[in-house]
């Protein structure tokens, strides 16, 4: 990896701390989860996803406003109108929010509703978009392309730091392979080796890796147990009438249930899962004033 200047771990100790709000940070002993839909539907979807997981250790909400859909006919997402969904639910709930960014139009209103922006697999190469994002300040969750190199990706990762953005986070999400039984192969020697070669937080998506929800849970145990920084898994209220992605999310008390079962793997590996929850910050904003 000679290429990889400000990427690169200088010591076994240097690693960098992302922190997304208050009291999410990426890269310490804690392990970060993120939940929520692959897609924001409604104001009502999301309010129960966020009322549901405000109080238990998942840390961050998820939701595609702008999805990246291989048929042009497929649901493309809420779009702006997503936004203030996910703003009105993260002022609700005190909860950050991640949302993907798939073009630098986008860019402008996406910061003013979410707390770190997304780039999906498909755009880890989009190197325009990448430097634009290296110019703002605020963190940027970095997916692996789905037939990227672990070179590639960390260069990718280079191109958003060396504009100036020093808040990225890696994410594993599989890739491409030959089987068809899951969705896209978990690499977590990735995972093992950017933990090595890089100080950045690595975190892992297992739900887009397998693609069906009865793996997400085993998949997440072994994450964990190989030194990944986080999780972000898709779950929704109704998982089989979730508009995109319905085959791998899990139900609310599924997402509820697997983060403990994680306790133990974390203590395991000297990291904890969080179990502190901030109050609910009630200073809401009316629904009708919020989505208008
Ligand atoms: C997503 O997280 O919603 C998504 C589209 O993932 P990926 O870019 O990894 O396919
Ligand atoms: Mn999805």
């Amino acid at each position: 990896m000679n290429n990889a200047k400000l990427a690169a771990k200088l010591n076994p100790l240097h690693q960098s701390l992302v922190q997304i709000s208050d009291n999410v940070t990426f890269g310490s002993e804690e392990i970060i989860i993120i939940g929520g839909p692959c897609a924001v539907e409604s104001y009502e979807q999301m309010e129960i996803v966020a009322e549901k997981l405000h109080s238990s250790p998942v840390k961050a909400l998820r939701g595609g406003v702008y999805k990246p859909r291989t048929s042009p006919y497929a649901f493309q997402g809420m779009g702006e109108a997503g936004l203030k969904v996910l703003a009105a639910v993260r002022d609700k709930y005190n909860l950050p929010v991640v949302t993907e960014v798939m073009a630098i139009s986008q860019i402008e209103v996406i910061l003013a509703s979410a707390d770190m922006l997304q780039v999906g697999s498909r755009n880890m190469q989009n190197f325009d978009l990448l430097k634009e994002l290296g110019g703002i300040n605020k963190p940027i969750l970095l997916k692996r392309g789905l037939a990227a190199t672990i070179e590639e990706f960390v260069m990718a990762a280079e191109y958003i730091l060396s504009h100036g953005n020093s808040n990225v986070v890696l994410c594993e999400r599989g890739i491409r392979s030959f089987d068809n039984y899951t969705r896209n192969v978990l690499d977590l020697g990735a995972v093992a080796a950017l933990k090595q070669i890089t100080h950045l937080p690595v975190i892992v998506d297992p739900s887009h890796a397998a693609g069906r929800r009865e793996l997400i849970a085993p998949l997440s145990k072994a994450a964990v147990a190989c030194g990944a920084d986080g999780l972000i898994i898709e779950c929704h209220p109704v998982p089989e009438k979730s508009v995109s992605d319905a085959q791998q999310a899990l139900s609310l008390e599924e997402m509820i249930d697997l983060v403990h079962t994680l306790e133990p793997v974390a203590a395991a590996v000297g990291r904890k899962i969080s179990t502190n929850t901030k109050g609910v910050d009630r200073k809401s904003t009316p629904l009708h004033l919020a989505i208008a």
